[in-house]
């Protein structure tokens, strides 16, 4: 109780519940969500926090102390007007997840396992086919999903959602690329 606790929301709305549930009875909780991922606005820089009366204000005398280059209007007023839009929110999340949930069934069905993605991407390990050698495959076809060449991550493929079609490709390029891949140097 002594320390601030942050939780980080950027993919609550792809899973849920929130941690907000849990603000009436801790006021030294900030729950913080970005309109860069469920919103579709990456790259307008807006986020918000969740607290109680006493942080959020703490949070205010900091910005208006020492940040003058507060978020701009036409953020703001755009901002605004993604919250108002419940609808379109609603629409696109759902897309994303049952999307997500389709994806999942074709993966597995193609050889690959993955820890189970409550976000909008997939981290994906294929049983036999190194992750470096259908991520150069894919940039070829120029389908890009990001390979991290980092300890624990260098074997996976981190896939985000894309819209039906744009999965489509892939996994009609995938079907055919692990069915024929064979280790280098082995000629029989
Ligand atoms: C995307 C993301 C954020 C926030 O991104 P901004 O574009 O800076 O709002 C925060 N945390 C995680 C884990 C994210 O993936």
């Amino acid at each position: 109780q002594d320390v601030i606790v942050i939780v980080d929301e950027a993919y609550i709305d792809f899973a849920g519940p929130s941690a907000r549930e849990l603000l009436p009875g801790y006021d030294n909780l900030l729950v913080v969500q970005t309109f860069s991922k469920s919103r579709s606005m990456a790259g307008v820089r807006i986020g918000f926090a969740l607290g109680s009366p006493a942080l959020i204000k703490a949070l205010n005398d900091v910005k208006y102390a020492y940040n003058s280059y507060t978020m701009n209007l036409p953020s703001q007023i755009a901002g605004t007007q993604a919250v108002k839009d419940r609808a379109y929110f609603e629409e696109t999340r759902a897309k994303i997840m049952t999307t997500r949930e389709r994806s999942k069934k074709r993966f597995a069905e193609l050889g690959f396992t993955f820890p189970d993605s409550m976000t909008n991407f997939i981290l994906v390990t294929h049983e036999r086919v190194p992750a470096r050698a259908i991520f150069d495959a894919l940039k070829k076809e120029q389908i890009y999903v990001r390979y991290f060449n980092a300890p624990r991550l260098d074997n996976s493929l981190r896939v985000s959602i894309g819209t039906d079609e744009e999965m489509d490709v892939l996994f009609r390029f995938l079907e055919q690329y692990v069915k024929e891949w064979k280790p280098a140097g082995n000629s029989e």
